[in-house]
């Protein structure tokens, strides 16, 4: 068996594994402190309301629960979407046929890339990205136009200056779209601006170009004031939004979202036929019933409410232990679930990883988010899992940690 040669395809010869759950093996070990994940809190999932509902409609429902569906989504639910859409980001004027509910919005991202990216085609995405996005978009072999983000958002005289080179060589038709996460990014927790959301239309509108807002964490703001989505500035003629019930209800149920105008959502209809016929019924009628009965928006306040006390923890706990490190910043995000952490620029944070890895405590490095694999100083650490204690005892660890690796490259 030792020298099978499977004759695998181009794309299957890319794929590789996901430098985070090499990274993140041992960080189940016991005494373990882990800013690594970045999944919700489990307690906050409604487990007893879902089991409920889960009974009531396998045995009442199941013409419909256990049969496929139609490939567009359960009708219910997408019901219960437009309610929602209207009530988070006061979009009027969508109907069930601007709505296609995917399996979690990693599907939605790969039909996407599908229906508008060929390989060799162009899309721009940020410096850090949402890895995620970056490994559906991959499927389809595309070039990334990287900018840089600030901490309003991507910067826009790189994102125009990149366009406009590509319009010099004659290329600009195939950049197809911008991929932004507008509220509290993973990686970074940063926000993109109303100022830079109304800038990113306006090119996007100049350029006649597409913008993929992909929205997860929005409705988890615990603080500061709501910013109107690109999708409300620019309409469906110029914004695919997509969202997704992970990370407010639970990402078991892989439920995601893309709301876009009615001829792009044709496109991925077809698209999904070819890879998966419909998503689960089950899960889909489960949802609908959830959101018929329950307020979700009422039921997340709690969790919210914890998020913000333990980034506020995070945010002391990196004051008091790397304050005096000149050069050293963090984000300091109004929601989401994580804060980008970043070291003066001579420091490598996949090398200080093993430091970090003998004391205990674990994150992110931010090359796993870099468009181009590129070292980083920087990594992302979620704040959401470890207890308000183990926040506090998981960054003097860190500042540990970093004695350790700033001594072994005597710096
Ligand atoms: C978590 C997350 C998603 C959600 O993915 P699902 O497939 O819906 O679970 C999408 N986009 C971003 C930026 C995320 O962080």
């Amino acid at each position: 068996m030792q020298n099978t040669q499977y004759h695998f395809s181009k794309l299957a010869g890319k794929l590789k594994s996901s430098m985070i759950r090499e990274l993140l093996k041992y960080a189940n070990v016991p005494g373990a402190i882990s800013f690594g994940g970045g999944t919700p809190d489990p307690e906050t999932f409604p487990r007893h309301e879902l089991a409920q509902i889960a009974s009531e409609i396998i045995e009442k429902e199941y013409k419909y629960t256990l049969q496929y569906s139609v490939t567009e989504g359960d009708p219910e639910l997408v019901r219960q979407i437009l309610v929602l859409l209207k009530r988070v980001y006061g979009i009027d004027g969508l109907s069930s046929e601007n709505i296609l509910i995917t399996v979690g919005s990693q599907q939605a991202l790969e039909l996407v890339g599908k229906i508008l990216l060929d390989p060799g085609d162009y899309v721009l995405v940020g410096d850090p990205e949402y890895l995620g996005a970056l490994s559906a978009f991959r499927m389809r072999d595309p070039q990334f136009l990287v900018v840089k983000f600030d901490d309003d958002g991507p910067d826009i005289n790189m994102v125009e200056q990149r366009i406009k080179d590509l319009e010099e060589s004659g290329q600009i038709r195939y950049l197809k779209f911008i991929y932004v996460v507008s509220n509290f990014q993973n990686p970074s927790g940063i926000t993109t601006s109303f100022e830079k959301r109304r800038a990113l239309v306006e090119i996007a509108q100049k350029y006649d170009v597409l913008i993929v807002e992909d929205d997860p964490y929005g409705v988890l703001r615990f603080e500061g004031d709501f910013v109107p989505s690109m999708m409300k500035i620019g309409g469906t003629e110029r914004v695919i939004l997509l969202n997704t019930f992970s990370k407010i209800l639970c990402p078991g149920l892989r439920i995601g979202i893309i709301v876009a105008d009615k001829s792009i959502i044709r496109k991925a209809v077809l698209a999904k036929q070819g890879s998966d016929l419909c998503s689960p019924s089950l899960t889909m009628r489960l949802a609908a019933r959830y959101l018929e009965r329950y307020d979700v928006l009422e039921q997340i306040k709690t969790a919210v409410t914890l998020y913000k006390q333990k980034k506020d923890a995070m945010v002391k706990a990196l004051e008091e232990n790397f304050g005096d490190i000149p050069g050293a910043r963090w984000t300091n995000p109004q929601g989401g679930l994580f804060i980008w952490f970043t070291l003066p620029e001579e420091y490598n944070t996949m090398e200080m990883f093993e430091f970090a890895e003998q004391n205990k405590v674990f994150y992110i490095p931010g090359e796993a988010f870099r468009p181009h694999d590129e070292p980083s100083s920087s990594m992302r650490m979620s704040f959401c899992l470890p207890s308000i204690e183990g926040i506090y005892e998981g960054v003097r660890r860190l500042r540990d940690a970093f004695e350790k690796y700033r001594a072994s490259k005597g710096l």
